[in-house]
């Protein structure tokens, strides 16, 4: 029987919840390019319950426990000697999450002889060392699709209170004030300004779309073209590269994976060819962004503002510079984990356990390296020697 090993954020401060705000979560037919939503045989949880947490265990201890298999859920990840270390040793299987990753790295790898299958409860599995998965014959799969557009809103929701200053502004509300020229006089309406994503992919695209009517000027880099009809419907403007595109925008979004071409592509020299003023939002990885640079940036006025949710290492100490940087709206990483997303990804995760245990394909679609090699999606998204 094997050992699964799954690493989880803690629980609410005031402990797992015994009630939410509302019954439940919209049911969705199907994703937006038509993948379907995941298929496991059951699942154990009411989704819109709080699975992401160690106490949530993503629902899984019914169906693993039910199979004979050991399950470990932990928050305690980095500390030398963590329990994720120890039980890393004779662990089968890891599940990990973007929001609270357990960073694989190659050290990890070589100290877990029997790791099969490390799966993402979640999209980017840069928390993985990739080529010491790929030289160990490790399966790494996430749940693609499951958060896309959780994040897309997310964005959306961080352009706008970024350009018309909303957190300074419920502030000065909690502050007791009523200080309309303190408020408004960061304030813009995002009508009629440039508008531009660094990658077109399922955020990307779904950021544009829920940005158009907005009646603003849409903008995207990517390495492959979308289709003339998407450009078409969307009035979209393209740009070879970032470099190209980011000195006519006004908003800039970056929505691509971390790998060699976007890690620190955000630095002092392309912030400075940004137009003075502009909004960076960044929930894509924290590393594609310069962290002091972007520091500098907001000091001098170069950026009106930075928000975002990812952030490096995880959890952010509570030193970083991110936190008390002027003009920022910065969150934890929770974009990807609202309660509507976990119970996509959490059916997604056993999804793809009830694969792995049953010796059947995993889908390629969730596939990111698999045989020795990038495979499925992540050998669109990553490269091999990273
Ligand atoms: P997709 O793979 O659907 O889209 C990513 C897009 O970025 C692709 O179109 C890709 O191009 C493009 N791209 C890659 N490299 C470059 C580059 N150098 N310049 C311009 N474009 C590039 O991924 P998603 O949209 O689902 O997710 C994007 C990223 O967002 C993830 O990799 C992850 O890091 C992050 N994410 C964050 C979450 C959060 O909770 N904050 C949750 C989910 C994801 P092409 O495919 O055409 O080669």
């Amino acid at each position: 029987m094997a050992k699964v090993v799954c690493v989880l954020y803690d629980d609410p401060v005031d402990g797992y919840p015994v009630s939410y705000p509302r019954d439940g979560v919209p049911h969705l037919e199907c994703y937006p390019d038509g993948q379907s939503l995941p298929t496991p045989s059951a699942i154990d949880f009411t989704p819109g319950t709080l699975l992401g947490s160690v106490s949530g265990e993503l629902g899984l201890r019914p169906y693993l426990e039910g199979l004979g298999h050991e399950f470990v859920v932990t928050s305690d990840k980095d500390d030398e000697n963590s329990e994720f270390d120890r039980h890393l040793t004779d662990a089968e299987v890891v599940i990990s999450q973007p929001f609270w990753p357990a960073y694989l790295t190659a050290e990890r790898i070589a100290a877990a002889p029997k790791l099969k299958l490390a799966v993402t409860a979640g999209i980017g599995s840069d928390h993985v060392d990739l080529n010491a998965a790929i030289a160990a014959g490790i399966t790494v799969a996430e749940v693609t699709y499951c958060n896309s557009v959780s994040v897309a809103e997310h964005v959306v929701m961080m352009i706008l209170s970024q350009v018309r200053n909303y957190l300074p502004s419920y502030k000065w509300v909690i502050d007791g004030g009523w200080n309309v020229a303190d408020c408004v006089q960061r304030s813009y309406d995002l009508e009629g300004m440039q508008v531009g994503t660094l990658g077109a992919g399922r955020i990307g695209v779904a950021v544009l779309r829920r940005l158009a009517p907005f009646d603003v000027h849409l903008h995207y880099t990517d390495k492959h073209r979308l289709p003339a009809e998407v450009e078409a419907e969307l009035n979209l403007t393209y740009h070879p590269t970032a470099q190209e595109m980011v000195p006519h925008l006004d908003v800039v979004t970056i929505n691509a994976p971390l790998h060699r071409e976007t890690r620190r592509l955000f630095d002092d020299e392309l912030i400075s060819t940004m137009k003075r003023g502009a909004h960076l939002i960044n929930t894509a990885r924290a590393l594609i962004c310069d962290r002091d640079a972007v520091v500098r940036a907001l000091q001098s006025g170069q950026l009106a503002g930075y928000a975002g949710d990812v952030w490096y290492p995880q959890p952010a100490p509570s030193a970083h510079p991110w936190r008390t940087m002027p003009h920022h709206g910065m969150t934890p990483h929770i974009s990807g984990s609202s309660l509507s997303a976990q119970a996509r990804y959490a059916a997604g995760t056993r999804e793809i356990l009830e694969c792995y245990f049953a010796g059947r394909p995993i889908r390629d679609e969730y596939i990111i390296v698999s045989g020795g090699a990038l495979a499925g999606v992540g050998a669109h998204s990553y490269t091999a020697g990273d």
